[in-house]
């Protein structure tokens, strides 16, 4: 094979020995909802686009973790903890922390670093960067330090950890982005006093955040100061504020109780947003016939909006009733045709409905556009498998595995899929990436 396919096996395989010896936990879980990814999308665009970067390229995905952090793995993700985006006030201040990691990504912070991995747009990759965030996360990124397999360093420093010069390059650019923008700088301030103090905090007791970015009193300053020097007149802007209402309320309503979200319902900031967390607040209690009746006013009110559509499916779906559930996501498939966790949802209705074969076409447009998505992955194979593709059902059971950075279970079906599938083709190839990966991995272990 390829010499830099074998190299980039070598590199993941090195750092997964040792996540290997320090998690536990596996990779990260994302929460991976059409809705939110499109209302952070539409908050970052104008940040991306200040900061000369894509927003086509450049995707913010949410983990679900109630620690605050916020990271990149590489040039096109942005990771931002559910526990950071549940602290956010404002649009801006969610602005402010892309803002900054945009600017981590504009500076090539993470390119320096890259030879560590700069896959992270391979499944194998990106598992392995998502199980080195977990590590971090959870506290136990710098146990791997010094541990002699090639990767000198810990999860921390390698993967996510950036240095303090890197740090206020990534500030001041960053409130650069936010002012040609047009947003409000006042927000990046609120974001770093949630943090205030915890330099003073031992590692154990900090937020990631603080691990990840250094914070320091001169960089609170040196913000402020930049505000109070700057900041002038700031339109009031009422469609990111209601984009970050919707996050906020969508996010909190599946995380916090029902009844902690029932009680606020009026704090929603307009009826729709206030109908879609009353849906699932009573969709997760759970109280079928109200979550229901509650998507249906939903969708009677925005009936073009396929976010709606999305959650009254998902709401069907899961209630169990399957017919009803596929005419909602095809309302919303064919209202964004585009979005893979639509097609994905759609692909999964028509699974539970006993029509594998129709799945495949939604579930394969999903997987062609996102790869990221491991529930996905999991219907897609037994789409596969019950049409009788079992090659093909091999091969996304691995490339999920990979996925969650189960490297020795990702081996073992894509092994089993090279077999199977047609040399050379496209699918075989596919295979063989993750089996490179997992091999390497294997081979230092020894
Ligand atoms: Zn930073």
């Amino acid at each position: 094979m390829q010499r830099r396919e074998r190299q980039l096996g070598h590199l993941i395989a090195t750092a997964v020995i040792w996540l290997a010896m320090t998690l536990q936990a596996g990779a990260a879980t994302l929460i991976r909802d059409a809705d939110l990814e499109h209302a952070l999308s539409e908050l970052a665009r104008p940040v991306l686009q200040a900061a000369g970067l894509s927003p086509n390229t450049v995707r913010v995905l949410i983990i679900q973790d109630d620690t605050m952090n916020a990271f990149i793995v590489d040039n096109s993700h942005i990771f931002i903890h559910s526990g950071l985006l549940l602290r956010m006030k404002t649009a801006a201040m969610l602005q402010s922390v892309i803002a900054h990691e945009a600017a981590h990504i504009a500076n090539g912070h993470m390119a320096r670093r890259a030879q560590n991995l700069q896959r992270a747009n391979t499944i194998s990759g990106l598992g392995v960067a998502l199980a080195a965030a977990a590590a971090v996360a959870s506290g136990r990124g710098d146990a791997a330090a010094g541990l002699g397999l090639g990767v000198r360093g810990s999860a921390q420093r390698i993967f996510m950890s950036h240095t303090r010069a890197e740090e206020s390059a990534a500030d001041s650019d960053g409130l650069r982005y936010m002012e040609r923008a047009g947003l409000d700088t006042q927000g990046f301030s609120d974001v770093l006093n949630i943090f205030r103090g915890q330099e003073m905090l031992s590692q154990g007791r900090q937020d990631p955040y603080a691990r990840t970015h250094p914070l320091s009193r001169d960089r609170l300053r040196a913000v402020e100061a930049y505000i109070q020097a700057r900041r002038g007149e700031v339109k009031p802007d009422p469609d990111a504020a209601y984009w970050f209402a919707r996050i906020d309320g969508k996010l909190s309503a599946f995380l916090r109780a029902p009844r902690w979200t029932l009680d606020r319902l009026d704090r929603s900031g307009t009826a729709d947003i206030a109908l879609m967390r009353e849906a699932v607040a009573w969709h997760r209690t759970p109280d079928p016939a109200r979550a229901i009746a509650a998507a249906d006013r939903l969708v009677a009110m925005r009936p073009n909006d396929p976010f709606a559509h999305d959650l009254r499916g998902q709401i069907l779906l899961e209630s169990r009733q399957f017919p009803a559930a596929v005419a909602a996501y095809r309302k919303a498939a064919d209202l964004a045709p585009r979005d893979a966790l639509i097609q994905a949802g759609y692909g999964r209705a028509l699974l539970a409905a006993g029509q594998p074969k129709a799945a495949l076409g939604p579930l394969t447009a999903a997987r062609d556009r996102d790869f990221r998505n491991a529930a996905m992955l999991r219907d897609l194979a037994v789409a596969y498998a019950k049409t009788g593709q079992e090659g093909m059902a091999a091969l996304v059971t691995a490339e999920r595995f990979a996925l969650q950075g189960r490297l020795p279970d990702a081996l073992i079906h894509a092994n089993r899929a090279v077999g199977l599938l047609p040399r050379g083709s496209a699918p075989f190839n596919r295979a063989q990436d993750v089996v490179f990966a997992a091999e390497a991995a294997a081979k230092q272990r020894r």
